[in-house]
């Protein structure tokens, strides 16, 4: 992990966040190589999920909402971890995190089990407390109206589901997918970007009629793992469904899994998929006064749908995917350090450099190659630092799948050199083949 943490500094992937003034615990900055990473993975998934379907519908709903939002959905009530303070050194932990506990761990349980602090190692824990994880904010000019930053994307797609039953007309079953930030004021923010105080969801709500939901839960779980493993190319040995157990699950959901990934830092939850019945739009028909009830087309059968949410986390995603790639081998005796990306996750598809700096002729044919490929592929990028070793090496760190080479013989006959990044064997093809 340590060695993925500092290729992500050291390359331009990922930063502490505000890091010129000390960090800012639980944020990260993404660089430029980064952000290439993580909007590839979003775009495939909305690709995956939106653009490739028919029965889905992205949308994109504002980050701070009316705060009944968060009274209907029982965040504003409920919404918390237990947190627990070591009344010697005063630092401040998630108590259920301390040993295999469940959420409501009380401070008796962490004595008996002779829980020691972390930091100082006494046992002398003050009583655990619920602590709400939303941000709050203040709105408008009087400074009193009190909002939150949303904890989750999902309710900024129930509260939409209205809109887009009276505008779309979509036929039962069908699904609303939006990708945004998220907000969650978490106790001990850790793991890199794993638990972060501002991360980015995506998050699917599919609206079912309760009758077929076990086949719906079954196809959509099928497609979570045919995104996870086809489409982002996590290896599926390292994939692992935990069903979670009704004593652990929200109490209005009759079926949740768990998809876990084994990272490096251990087997962790990627995302989830949750049967919520009909809790969310009962609560939302509550709260407004508005009817969430669906008719189905060319009858009089109407209900309020239910709903089934495969919610994924991106830098948890981004973290596997990370991961997963890093690998270290030895080329002719020599250590090296690569990122086996897929050419549609990673930050550049290709790399064009003249083999020699110092050649005007050679420099020059090379951009002409690197306009044509940036014109056709877009994230091409052209790099003549160093010697032609080194430019490997860093693309091989980068995850660049292609390095194109112009060199004499481009001159004479118009081939280039590709090399690859994981076997780094060259072939020689035609710039017209590119
Ligand atoms: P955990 O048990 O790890 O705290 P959770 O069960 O509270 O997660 P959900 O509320 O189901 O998580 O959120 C859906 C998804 O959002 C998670 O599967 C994860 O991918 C992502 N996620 C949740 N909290 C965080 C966080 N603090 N940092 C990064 N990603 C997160």
């Amino acid at each position: 992990m340590e060695n993925i943490v500092n290729l992500c500094k050291r390359r331009g992937f990922i930063w502490q966040g505000s890091e010129i003034y000390g960090g800012m615990s639980g944020t990260w900055d993404y660089g430029p190589l980064g952000t290439a990473l993580k909007r590839n993975i979003m775009q495939a998934w909305w690709q995956y999920w939106v653009e490739d379907r028919e029965d889905m519908y992205g949308i994109d709903a504002a980050i701070i909402m009316n705060p009944r939002t968060w009274v209907a959905s029982g965040h504003t009530a409920t919404f918390s971890d237990p947190l627990v303070e070591c009344k010697f050194c005063h630092n401040r932990f998630r108590a259920d995190k301390l040993g295999n506990f469940g959420a409501n761990v009380t401070t008796e349980e962490l004595v008996t089990a002779k829980v020691k602090c972390p930091v100082c190692g006494k046992i002398d824990w003050s009583e655990v407390k619920q602590f709400n994880m939303m941000f709050e904010t203040k709105v408008g000019a009087t400074g009193n109206d009190v909002a939150y930053l949303r904890p989750e994307t999902a309710q900024g797609i129930f509260t939409n589901y209205r809109n887009v039953v009276d505008t779309m007309y979509p036929d039962l079953p069908f699904g609303l997918c939006q990708q945004g930030k998220a907000f969650r004021n978490e106790i001990s923010p850790r793991d890199f970007v794993f638990r972060s105080r501002e991360f980015e969801q995506m998050e699917i709500e599919y609206f079912i009629n309760p009758k077929t939901w076990e086949a719906d839960f079954e196809k959509l779980l099928n497609d979570c793992h045919e995104f996870l493993e086809q489409i982002i190319g996590l290896p599926k040995d390292l994939i692992h469904e935990l069903d979670v157990t009704e004593e652990d699950r929200a109490h209005y959901s009759r079926r949740t899994i768990d998809i876990e990934f084994d990272y490096p830092i251990g087997r962790e939850e990627l995302m989830g998929i949750a049967y919520r019945t009909d809790f969310d739009l009962s609560n939302i028909q509550r709260e407004s006064g508005k009817n969430m009830e669906y008719t189905i087309k060319g009858t009089t059968e109407k209900f309020i749908p239910h709903v089934i949410e495969p919610s994924f986390g991106v830098e948890r995603l981004l973290m596997a995917v990370l991961t997963s790639a890093y690998t270290e081998d030895e080329i002719a005796g020599e250590k090296r350090t690569l990122l086996k990306l897929p050419e549609h996750l990673a930050p550049f598809r290709s790399c064009v450099s003249p083999l020699l700096k110092n050649k005007p002729e050679l420099v020059a044919k090379a951009q002409e190659v690197y306009q044509t490929l940036r014109q056709k592929y877009h994230n091409v990028t052209w790099d003549d630092s160093g010697n032609i070793g080194k430019r490997y090496r860093k693309q091989d760190e980068i995850g660049t799948p292609k390095c194109i080479v112009i060199d004499f013989d481009t001159i004479e006959d118009n081939t280039v050199t590709i090399r690859d990044r994981d076997t780094t064997k060259q072939i020689r093809t035609p710039i017209s083949d590119l």
